[in-house]
């Protein structure tokens, strides 16, 4: 007999310290219990203040909680704290990340505006190190966070990986009896990456809840594995995202399959996903799926649901679609308004099924449910609210009273 019962969701929620990445009153707590946080990036050229502020309003409106610009010249640094004037003057109160590689404590420390404008520092240590500085670069950024009371992520990319560090963890490699794999050395260099870092940053004096890392590859696995090690061996909290996770379908199923495996282990504080868009398709794209792989794994909810099933051969027509997507079309296109006004609509459950085989059984599951009549059944169409059949519906405006009894349902 069994005494046990199954789990329920989210095994352990890694625990971790919580960060604040605020502008003005507005403060995006990240880690230690916070929601996992959705965050985008802008692919505008930062010198076009106009039309990087309008893409950040985008991603912000589309549900992007943190929006990171590069930052990478100095027409980029002077043209940041025009962009935070433009969010502010649009009521856009999204924190902005800024995005350095070489030259970011050089745009910093020359730009004093754009450091006070921005509130947060991504830094390289892959490649902020180099120069005829040396590591003082890394430590000038980091002083300057501190200065400007700014939350900094240590970024690490495989593709930008820190090549000292890699040649002196292979040597250390090539003197072990039984030598690790090649991949398993680049796992360990980007976790000493990112740790030593992070170590070097609280000591030069940063406040360590301010201090969010991540070890970004493009793969799956690897990205699994490394983001694993890297949770056991400390408690900052973690951006995750598979870097250059492709285009369309295969980039967003990448993404959801690597980031659902980790957030489903309770790793992950912030996520992006990093689609390339396709010519004409908009950005907001990646925040949209972020947003699904949240609600999908039940972390979070921005929209009530709609459960419907895939029609077979039991449907007779295209009704129950056409109800579905019009159901769907419907609530995710009321939130802006709702949001405030009904506190909690998205989390409404609405089932729209094709048949009674599982009809039923979804609508009892769901806030409301639909069943629309299958092959060989009468023409009616039983309503389910709060787990109990209400009425049944009948004739051409099935769709239409369904549509009004969700309006009356949330209004009430
Ligand atoms: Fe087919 Fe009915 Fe199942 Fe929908 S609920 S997939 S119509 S059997």
């Amino acid at each position: 007999e069994l005494d046990q019962p199954i789990a329920l969701g989210v095994a352990q929620v890694r625990k971790t310290r919580q960060g604040v990445v605020a502008w003005g009153d507005h403060r995006v707590t990240v880690g230690g219990g916070a929601p996992v946080r959705v965050q985008a990036m802008t692919n505008t050229d930062t010198a076009d203040a106009i039309g990087t502020a309008i893409q950040v309003k985008e991603l912000a409106l589309a549900g992007s909680e943190l929006v990171r610009i590069t930052v990478n010249n100095d027409e980029a640094a002077k043209a940041v704290p025009y962009i935070r004037e433009q969010l502010d003057r649009m009521g856009v109160t999204v924190p902005l990340i800024g995005d350095f590689h070489y030259n970011g404590h050089r745009l910093l420390s020359d730009h004093p505006a754009c450091a006070e404008a921005l509130s947060k520092y991504r830094i390289n240590p892959g490649n902020v190190g180099r120069g005829d500085k040396g590591d003082r670069q890394f430590g000038q950024m980091v002083e300057l966070a501190a200065k400007y009371d700014k939350a900094i992520r240590i970024g690490v990319n495989w593709g930008s990986l820190d090549q000292d560090l890699l040649a002196r963890l292979m040597d250390q490699n090539a003197q072990r009896a039984r030598p690790w794999e090649a991949r398993q050395v680049m796992y360990e260099a980007l976790i000493t990456s990112a740790l030593e870092s992070a170590a070097k940053a609280e000591e030069i004096g940063l406040n360590g809840n301010n201090i969010m890392l991540s070890c970004k590859v493009s793969n799956v696995q690897d990205l699994v594995a490394v983001y694993q090690a890297l949770a056991q061996r400390c408690d900052h909290a973690l951006h995750l995202g598979l870097t250059e996770a492709g285009m369309g379908t295969k980039g967003a199923v990448a993404s959801a399959a690597a980031l659902s495996v980790l957030l489903q282990q309770g790793i992950g504080d912030t996520i992006r996903v990093s689609l390339t868009p396709q010519p004409g398709e908009s950005r907001t794209q990646e925040v949209l799926i972020a947003l699904e792989i949240l609600q999908a794994l039940g972390l979070r909810a921005f929209v009530p649901s709609v459960t419907a099933c895939p029609g077979c051969g039991r449907t007779t027509s295209t009704t129950f679609q056409e109800l579905a997507k019009q159901i769907d079309d419907y609530l995710r296109g009321s939130m802006p308004q709702w949001r405030e006004r009904y506190p909690g609509v998205e989390n409404l459950k609405v089932a729209v099924m094709g048949c009674i085989v599982n009809g039923p059984g979804e609508s009892k599951h769901a806030d409301l449910g639909i069943s629309l009549p299958g092959t060989g059944e009468a023409p009616s169409a039983p309503v389910y609210i709060d787990g109990e059949k209400a009425m049944t519906l009948r004739g051409d405006a099935i769709a239409h009273d369904f549509q009004q009894i969700v309006e009356n349902y949330i209004e009430k």
